[in-house]
Parts: C-alpha cells; structure tokens; sequence
C-alpha cells in the first residue's frame, strides 16, 4: 500500500508511474485543495483535477492543466458576455466543476464528491482531498493580498510574495480515510510538488505530520527543485518568500522531520553530502519526467530504494 501526497502536475506525472508498477487500487493520493477556487459560482479543485484526470488516463499533458482534446466554446461565450477568462475551462473540464459544485450544492461533502467522480472516469486508486472543510492560500503580495489562483494563473506569478497563509487551516481536520491511509501504508511519498503551497498546506492540517511521523511506513520524498529552479511554477520564489534558499536542501529541511530518504536529481549530487548529514537517505536519480517512460523510471527509482 502507498500513500502519496500531492499537489498538481509533478506530482500527477510522477504517480502515472506509479500505477504502472502497482495496483492502481493499492495507491491512496492525499490531493492539497488550498487552492480550489471559485469560478463562475463552480467549485475548482485544481490539483484533484489534474490527479484524477492524469490517473484517468485523460490529461493534457502539454498543458499540465485539463483535458486533453478539449475545446473551449463554453470560454469564448463567456467571454463574449464580458466575463474575466483567465481561469480556462474547458467544456469537457466544465463538466467536472459542474458536477462537484452540483453535488456539494446537494450537501456531499468533497471527499464523497470526488470518489463519484473518480468512479466515473474509471480511476481506481483512492483519491481524497486533503479536507472537506475550506482552507484557501491567500498570498500576500506587493500588490496586497489575492487568493491562489489570481496570483497564479492571473497574474502568471509575477508579484513579489511577502508571506503566505492557509486560511481555515486551524481547525480543518483531514478528510475522512486521510490519517488511516497514513497509518495503513507500506510507503507514504511525498510527490515532486511545491513544498509551500502544495504539500504544505496537507502537512499543516492538524494531526497530519504528527500522523505521518509516526507511521510506520517508509516515508521518501522527490525534490520538484533541480539545480535551484522548479521546472514549472513558483517554488522558488515562494521558499525564498519563506526566508529560504531556492534548492533541494531547502526542501530536504522542510520534510526531514519525517523522512527516512530524499530523492534528487542526479544534476544536483554535490547535494548528496549534506542531505545525509541531516540523518536522511539519498538516492540520486534523473528526477525529470517528459513522458511516461521517464515516470515509470523516476517511480521504479522510488518506490525500489524501499530497504
Ligand atoms: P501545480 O499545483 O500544478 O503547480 O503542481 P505541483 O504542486 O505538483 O508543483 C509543481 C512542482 O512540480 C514544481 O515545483 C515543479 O518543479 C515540479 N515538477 C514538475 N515536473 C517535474 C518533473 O518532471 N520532475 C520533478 N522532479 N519535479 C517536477
């Protein structure tokens, strides 16, 4: 059994790998939801989406974001009646925000909400957003404070980040099956995925590092830094908002409480050294996924360290 937890599109690649060396079933993603958003009155879970579409088989993955094949003529109707179409859906994709916002209209909780959806793309792996309550990543910014998304999407990340907060997260509890997943499984792997705003928000929800540190599993992380850059993304500006240098060490220092080993690429191995001497294993492997050849390897290099 493996639990994974997970922001977007790295840690989708990296998990398309994995369920080609295990059974899909035997696979648990713990899916950030800090920034879900509201568009047109939907409910947007951008990270769920790209797992599930990518375990379905049904992701873009030039984009990195949606469907592949979609087309947008709900978009450009939307924007012919005037309204802001930075956030592109797609129509394939609309229906999927449709159907969640429906059925939490209908009072379902998120967690039940997803697995429906997930039955229906035919993804048998266990995907379960972090919580069911509303947490949302608020950035403060040079241009004052925006949600996730504007700063992301909208404004292509350009601002300058001051800090960074997950509002609601005091309080939330895990979505139910999250803490059991961690406790259950063989393997917990933190995903190739932003430290701040992907996997930190699931790491400060309450009970979950406690839960994570005191599993029982082999716990590994895959560093989304090579050679102090993200390879998509704002990692680095963000862990340089949080006072950090851009690197994979930093990465290695925000999880080694936890960790029994750290996985980076094999451009950054003067690094080996120094994540060691923090008391973690290293396994220095080629780290960059082009294709589903490169995410089987990068999954086989992972999950085969396991002592
Ligand atoms: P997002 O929510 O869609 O931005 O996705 P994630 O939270 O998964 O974060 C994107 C992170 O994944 C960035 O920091 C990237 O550097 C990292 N990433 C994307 N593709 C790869 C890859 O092929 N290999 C590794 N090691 N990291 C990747």
């Amino acid at each position: 059994l493996i639990t994974a937890l997970a922001g977007g599109v790295g840690a989708a690649k990296f998990l398309y790998g994995v369920v080609r060396l295990i059974q899909p079933e035997d696979l648990t993603v713990i899916v950030n939801t800090a920034d879900d958003a509201e568009i047109y009155g939907l409910h947007v879970s951008p990270d769920v989406d790209t797992v599930m579409y990518t375990l379905a088989g049904l992701a873009d993955e030039e984009k990195g974001w949606g469907v592949r094949g979609d087309t947008f003529n709900f978009l450009e109707a939307m924007d012919r009646y005037g309204h802001d179409t930075w956030f592109r859906i797609g129509d394939r994709d609309l229906a999927t925000h449709v159907s969640r916002t429906t059925l939490l209209r209908r009072g379902r909780r998120l967690s039940e909400v997803t697995r429906t959806l997930c039955k229906s793309l035919g993804v048998k792996s266990k995907v379960l957003p972090m919580t069911d309550e509303r947490v949302e990543t608020k950035v403060s910014t040079d241009e004052g404070m925006m949600d996730f998304q504007h700063y992301f999407v909208e404004r292509g990340f350009k601002p300058r980040v001051r800090s960074i907060v997950f509002e609601g997260v005091e309080g939330a509890r895990p979505a139910p099956g999250v803490l059991e997943a961690l406790k259950e499984a063989q393997t917990i792997v933190i995903c190739p995925s932003n430290p701040v705003v992907s996997i930190g928000p699931i790491l400060a929800l309450e009970g979950i590092r406690d839960a994570i540190r005191g599993a029982p599993a082999w716990k590994v992380a895959v560093s989304p830094i090579v050679k102090g850059a993200p390879l998509r993304g704002p990692a680095d500006k963000l862990l340089r908002a949080l006072g950090m240098e851009a690197s994979a060490l930093s990465v290695a220092e925000i999880y080694r409480d936890f960790l029994n080993a750290f996985v980076i690429d094999e451009q950054d191995s003067e690094l080996v050294p120094k994540i060691r001497a923090m008391g973690l294993e290293v396994i220095s492997t080629n780290t960059i996924m082009k294709n589903l050849e490169d995410s089987v390897r990068l999954a086989k290099a992972v999950l085969g360290a396991k002592p």
